[in-house]
């Protein structure tokens, strides 16, 4: 249904909401960056991006990918 990106200069967040199963260890991880009941629900700048990262890794169903950005 909805597909969104984050980006915060270094990385760009994807998340694809027909893939996510709410299970949760995303806030469980990082509650200061993904809050389920706000919007937007991702808050990028709470984390650094290898802590993004390490939890991007760990989302159990692919709904969750980044990209790195090209250096400019
Ligand atoms: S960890 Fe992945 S599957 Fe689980 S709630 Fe977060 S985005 Fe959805």
């Amino acid at each position: 249904m909805a597909k969104r990106q984050y980006d915060n200069g270094e990385i760009i967040i994807h998340w694809d909401s027909d893939l996510c199963t709410h299970a949760g260890v995303c806030w469980h991880m990082l509650p200061k960056v993904f809050r389920p009941s706000e919007r937007p629900w991702v808050r990028m700048e709470f984390a650094t991006t290898a802590e993004l990262i390490n939890m991007i890794e760990k989302c159990p169903s692919g709904a969750l990918k980044y990209e790195l950005k090209a250096e400019q």
